[in-house]
């Protein structure tokens, strides 16, 4: 369930609102639309913060803090996660709200974007006490959330079984079984097949469509995966699979580097449940190396800001694709699109577990459940499409792939809040 790469995200939030506005309005003036439509969009239309008790396993009780924020619902329900970390901060949830309305607009499901935590540290709570936060939670910020209004989802340090008390502690204050009121849960409990592994899924497919795009044959593609956590294990797999060549993978302590390839299975095997494998061996390089190494593909799926104006020119891929949040920084964004490399950024890359998430909702709302294969088509078809979308928009308005995305994002929420006559 820990989910250690998600500690810098927090870090990373400091300035992630901010460089989200910035490419917001970059977005909405490639569209033409006017100030007050970014006015609009520049923030969550609302930001609950809750403090609610919780009785611990030594008797007494103790108060927790939580935010819930919700970006713009002019599309459709409010859609995201909910994180447990010891950092959540307002600030954090806002931005992260906002990226949810983008990537909900990139690969066209109808919502808007959502984010929610609680500040806690589930690692050192027994199961008891986090069943009390999960329900505290959910009791606190109940009025504002539900299935067609405001629908959770795992995030950092959550999981199916946290999923699962919210989802009874709202059917109990709903009075009805409301399994659409959230997503990422057991299957057993009217989860989705396909949604562990949706985010790699998702990046995967985004590998393929990039590869087409410059004529590059998967089979024996070197490729560079850094982190071998949740995302970069089973993207690692999924590469190997598909017969490239994986010469590259790194966690928080080092990285290796074989350009013969590694050899992944072994590595899978190995691995504990952080994401941790390269202690096993003795010639580890740093991740600073591994990302300057020769490859054909480079997927960053670590931790932000680890692509910067100071090492983008090192950088040998011609392909990037995205698979953790904000691993390349704005400017280092600029170098590499000057130097002619594709980069499938985070907003579009990523969107594998959001749209999954959906056909579980979808799922639940029909009461019909679909296999795991029929899932995996339902969620090639979206993200191809929205590669599709995204690299045509950056040719069309002659942009990066990452403003492209925004400018994909963005418009459907923009139009339908002129629809209904807010701007
Ligand atoms: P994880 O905690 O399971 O794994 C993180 C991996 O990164 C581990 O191997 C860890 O050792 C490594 N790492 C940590 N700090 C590092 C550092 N400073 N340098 C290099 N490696 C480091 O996390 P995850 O779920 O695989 O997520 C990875 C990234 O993908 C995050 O940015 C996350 O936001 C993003 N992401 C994940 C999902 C998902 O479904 N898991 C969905 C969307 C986005």
């Amino acid at each position: 369930m820990v989910n250690t790469a998600e500690k810098e995200q927090t870090a990373e939030s400091l300035d992630l609102f901010e460089s989200t506005q910035v490419i917001i309005k970059e977005a909405l003036e490639s569209l033409g639309y006017p100030d007050e439509v970014y006015q609009l969009l520049k923030e969550p239309m609302r930001t609950l913060t809750v403090n609610f008790p919780v009785r611990m396993d030594d008797g007494t009780v103790k108060m927790f803090t939580g935010y819930r924020s919700q970006h713009n619902d002019a599309v459709g329900p409010i859609k995201g996660g909910v994180r447990f970390h010891p950092e959540v901060n307002e600030n954090e949830v806002k931005a992260l709200s906002m990226w949810m309305s983008l990537k909900s607009g990139i690969v066209d499901i109808p919502y808007g974007g959502g984010k929610g935590g609680v500040i806690c540290d589930p690692r050192e709570m027994s199961f008891r006490e986090l069943e009390g936060i999960s329900r505290g939670y959910v009791r606190a910020i109940s009025q504002i959330v539900g299935p067609t209004k405001d629908i959770p989802a795992p995030d950092v340090f959550t999981n199916s079984q946290i999923m699962a008390w919210m989802v009874d502690e709202y059917s109990k204050i709903s009075e009805f079984d409301s399994p659409g009121f959230i997503t990422g849960k057991p299957i057993v409990l009217g989860g989705s097949h396909g949604r562990d592994t949706a985010t790699a899924r998702g990046v995967t497919i985004c590998v393929e469509e990039a590869a087409k795009k410059r004529g590059m044959d998967l089979t024996g593609a070197r490729v560079i995966v850094q982190g071998f956590g949740n995302a970069g294990s089973y993207l690692s797999k999924f590469m190997h699979d598909e017969g490239a060549k994986v010469v590259g993978i790194s966690d928080a302590y080092g990285a290796i580097y074989d350009e013969d390839g590694l050899d992944i299975d072994y590595l899978l095997e190995k691995r504990d449940s952080f994401g941790t494998v390269t202690n096993l061996f003795e010639n580890t390089i740093s991740n600073k190396e591994l990302l300057a190494k020769d490859c054909d593909i480079l997927i960053p799926a670590a931790v932000a800001n680890q692509i910067t104006e100071e090492n983008a020119k090192d950088i040998q891929a011609s392909i990037i694709v995205e698979a953790a949040n904000g691993p390349t920084t704005l400017e280092a964004t600029k170098i590499l699109s000057k130097r002619g490399i594709l980069l499938v950024p985070d907003v579009l890359a990523s969107a594998g577990g959001v749209t999954v998430s959906y056909f579980e909702w979808v799922q639940n709302n029909m009461g019909y459940y679909w296999s795991a294969e029929e899932i995996a088509g339902k969620l090639k078809d979206n993200l191809v499409n929205a590669f599709k979308k995204v690299y045509d928009a950056s040719e069309q308005h002659r942009v990066d792939m990452r403003l492209a995305a925004y400018i994909v994002g963005i418009r459907r929420m923009a139009e339908a809040s002129r629809f209904r006559g807010w701007v």
